[in-house]
């Protein structure tokens, strides 16, 4: 499915973004530092780790140390794997080391004294149990202790299925440790922790021969040990920036690198940890990592790591972590390259693992990273036409599903769950920066990016911290900008009310075209694109402001106008309403009552490619979309016809007495064969040919009736599986399950376009 076109790459991304955006709201969440009435500071971590697969097993030493804040402590309380068991807890006092009394406590209680607040955990709650050390408070003027643990036990806990089709959240394990690969994460509280720490970490890792360990930070060195047959593989890595949570993996890998010389600073090393079977891909993701890793540098400033790696995963995720992504298998297979895959992990290096959100209010992470990578890479290579394709899908994403009743401002998204979340929290935020870019000027713009990051890098951002550093760089106040696009919900709807022309006739004269303009339910403030095309094909673009509900504007134009088009380009973010799109599955996908029409009629040969998708269909119990009702199976399209909602045809003439009905909305460009159809004034015929078509119901405009069926029962078969794919246009026409057409169908209203007939005024 990799490589039919650009678009169904953009639909991976959808796939497969929320998985990151998990991985950056959870292990990365800052501290609010010691602050908070808490004795110690944790400082550092020198932890010497032997994994052991085949046993699922951990042996470990940790050196602790801490410093005193509070100058009579007696006790501190760590979290700690429930599965690992302390075997000796010591604390050095000059040349000795003194053995230290701990206590602990039950899986699901916490110690005496502690309040529930400082024992909240940034995830992986279920795992964990807290071990109490008693200790002699430290006597020394700069207030550390040093105290030393070694602590072992088994780690197994094998990750499952994702949960869900589309949305596959990363914590299909709490940590494992087995033959098919290590991870361990922040959720698995693999090291004694103290909640809210940031410690430094070094680590030194010893895994069997042929194995390869990666954690944040830089490995320093390696070496092999034992003897043959009985090997053992140990690396020192070292973690200067401090962090809130450690991950490590360890894996058969193969390691290629390179030396990258970004123009100011250290050389930083890019690295490929990669299966045997993936080992030939390096080079791919070596150059593609550089191309980022240079395009971003310019824009946000310095990289903040001694190293970036892309490492293969034994199980599906896409986690961002500082230094580097954890790829599942599956992805890195698919040359997950692209600007919105590799690109969108490597601006999580600036965003989201460097300057953090504040976890106490909304996420604008995905929707800045969104912005850069997934959008902008497109407008920085000099793709205009790709680029004002994204903002069309952005709006399209928004349009589809979020209905106004379950609408939420991008100010309160945290993480994705679903598409509606998709759609606020990272397409309609990506929006909401690419009009903050137009309304203060790309200068003052990236300079708030690169301040924004020199600024708040190692600690965390609110949404209030990006409108005082706008405001800041753009030298005026963005009270209303911030208020209306993301503490706000919901988006403008604009039309078209009234454009009419006068002054025609007049020899050399300009010609008048009033145009009044309106928007349903609150006025946005907004600055609009017109673009008038007149007469001798010139189009003469210029831009209104409108505060108000109901506005006229005026504007002279040299030649008769042919056709009059509000924000040509989708550079302003905007509700389209449902009846406006262009009919696509993806509304069938979303409408709130659906029906489908089984195939009944030839052979059961040419039923069978749809059996599938009519017992998935069948078996929904409602969609994703909140109140939406389980799909209807009609026997005919007369029945099909007097349903309520939108309706999905399997199987075509002579399978499904249906097909014909599908088609009528689409009129007379359309018709459908037994062994060919045409559409858009194309006509395919052959074994391999499938139809997906969408038409606006006959009867009533705002739903759609979608048709898909083979001309053959393989050419159905091969498109059946991924259909769902499909969903952003009104016609796909495949060849052996690849796209050789596509189209929609698209009416002015949706474009927000007049058309000036002959002799109009
Ligand atoms: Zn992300």
């Amino acid at each position: 499915m990799h490589g039919v076109d650009g678009r169904v790459a953009w639909l991976f991304a959808i796939l497969w973004l929320p998985l990151a955006a998990a991985a950056d709201t959870s292990p990365g969440s800052p501290s609010t530092g010691p602050s908070d009435g808490r004795a110690v500071e944790l400082l550092s971590h020198e932890l010497a780790v032997t994994l052991i697969p085949a046993r699922h097993q951990l042996l470990a030493t940790d050196r602790i140390t801490l410093k005193a804040l509070s100058p009579q402590f007696q006790q501190v309380s760590f979290s700690l794997n429930r599965a690992l068991r302390v075997t000796r807890i010591q604390q050095r006092r000059g040349a000795d080391l003194l053995p230290l009394a701990f206590t602990v406590q039950a899986p699901g209680t916490r110690p005496e004294g502690m309040a529930e607040r400082e024992a909240s955990l940034s995830g992986g709650e279920e795992q964990a149990q807290w071990v109490t050390v008693r200790v002699a408070a430290p006597a020394g003027s700069d207030r550390t202790l040093t105290m030393e643990w070694s602590y072992e036990g088994v780690i197994h806990d094998p990750p499952r299925e994702p949960r869900h089709l589309r949305f596959v959240t990363p914590s299909e394990t709490a940590g494992h440790i087995g033959s098919e690969g290590v991870y361990l994460s922040g959720e698995t509280h693999w090291y004694p922790d103290v909640p809210g720490a940031r410690p430094s970490y070094r680590v030194r890792v010893t895994t069997p021969e042929g194995w390869e360990a990666v954690t944040q930070g830089q490995q320093r060195h390696k070496q092999v040990s034992g003897t043959s047959g009985d090997r053992s593989v140990t690396a020192d890595w070292e973690v200067t920036v401090r962090t809130e949570a450690l991950t490590l993996v360890a894996n058969r890998f193969v390691k290629a690198s390179r030396e990258w010389h970004p123009p100011s600073g250290d050389k930083i090393e890019v690295a490929a940890y990669l299966f045997p079977d993936d080992a030939q891909l390096a080079d791919e993701y070596l150059d593609a990592s550089i191309q980022y890793l240079e395009a971003y540098t310019k824009l946000l400033g310095p990289y903040p790591f001694p190293k970036f790696a892309v490492v293969e995963n034994f199980f599906a995720s896409g986690l961002g972590m500082p230094s580097f992504t954890l790829l599942g298998s599956g992805v890195v297979k698919r040359h997950y390259v692209q600007p919105f895959a590799l690109g969108h992990e490597i601006v999580h290096s600036w965003l989201g693992n460097w300057v953090f959100n504040d976890p106490g209010t909304g996420n604008w992470v995905e929707g800045l990273t969104t912005y850069l990578a997934n959008y902008y890479y497109d407008e920085l290579t000099g793709k205009a036409e790709q680029a004002r394709e994204q903002r069309r899908m952005m709006l399209l994403g928004y349009a589809v599903y979020v209905r106004p009743d379950t609408d939420y401002p991008v100010g309160r998204f945290r993480r994705k769950s679903d598409q509606k979340d998709n759609a606020i929290g990272y397409q309609k935020a990506a929006m909401v920066f690419h009009m903050l870019r137009r309304e203060i000027g790309d200068e003052a713009f990236w300079a708030g990016v690169r301040k924004l990051v020199a600024d708040y890098g190692s600690s965390s951002a609110a949404w209030g911290d990006l409108e005082r550093v706008f405001a800041e760089t753009a030298r005026r106040d963005l009270r209303w900008f911030f208020a209306q696009w993301v503490e706000g919900a919901g988006a403008p709807s604009l039309s078209i009310a009234e454009a009419v022309t006068s002054g025609d006739g007049v020899p050399g004269g300009m010609i008048t075209l009033r145009v009044r303009l309106t928007q349903v339910g609150a006025a946005y403030r907004l600055r609009l694109p017109l673009a008038v095309k007149v007469e001798g094909g010139t189009v003469h673009a210029t831009m209104v402001a409108m505060d108000s509900a109901d506005q006229v504007f005026t504007l002279s134009v040299p030649a008769r106008p042919l056709s009059l088009q509000v924000d040509p380009d989708f550079e302003t973010f905007r509700r389209l309403a449902r009846e406006q799109l262009p009919p696509m599955l993806n509304l069938f996908v979303t409408d709130q009552e659906r029906s489908m029409v089984p195939p009944a009629g030839g052979t059961e040969a040419e039923r069978a490619p749809y059996q599938d998708l009519v017992a998935r269909l069948a078996s929904e119990k409602g969609g994703q979309e909140a109140g939406q009702k389980p799909v209807r199976a009609h026997a005919t399209d007369q029945d099909a016809a007097v349903a309520r909602g939108s309706v999905l045809i399997l199987g075509g003439p002579g399978v499904n007495r249906a097909a014909d009905w599908a088609a009528r909305g689409c009129g007379s460009g359309v018709s459908l064969g037994r062994d060919r159809f045409t559409v858009d004034g194309h006509t395919y015929e052959g074994p391999g040919m499938a139809l997906l078509l969408s038409c606006r119901h006959v009867d009533r405009p705002d739903r759609v009736v979608t048709l898909f069926y083979g001309l053959t029962p393989p050419a159905a078969a091969t498109v059946a599986r991924l259909l769902f794919f499909y969903g952003w246009q009104s016609y796909l026409v495949f060849r052996d399950g690849t796209v050789v057409a596509r189209g929609d169908f698209s009416s002015p209203s949706e474009r927000l376009e007049v058309l000036f007939g002959e002799g109009s005024g």
